[in-house]
């Protein structure tokens, strides 16, 4: 199983994260959103499944808490 692995950067917080794809034998309809602040980091639709692991924590934007 090939497994490749890139570096994806949240472009509303700025955190990073590193990407691992898996290839599937079937078509996946997925998506990731950023753990820190939520916004849409990937989405597919192929056979592909991608996971995130956060690497470095960004700054949200509005810390209104
Ligand atoms: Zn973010």
């Amino acid at each position: 199983m090939a497994i490749t692995e890139s570096l994806i950067t949240c472009s509303t917080c700025g955190a990073t994260y590193r990407l691992t794809m898996t290839r599937l034998t079937f078509r996946d309809k997925d998506s990731i959103n950023c753990e820190v602040c939520g916004a849409l980091l990937k989405n597919w639709n192929e056979a592909k499944s991608w996971s995130a692991t956060l690497t470095m924590r960004g700054t949200p934007p509005n810390k209104t808490k």
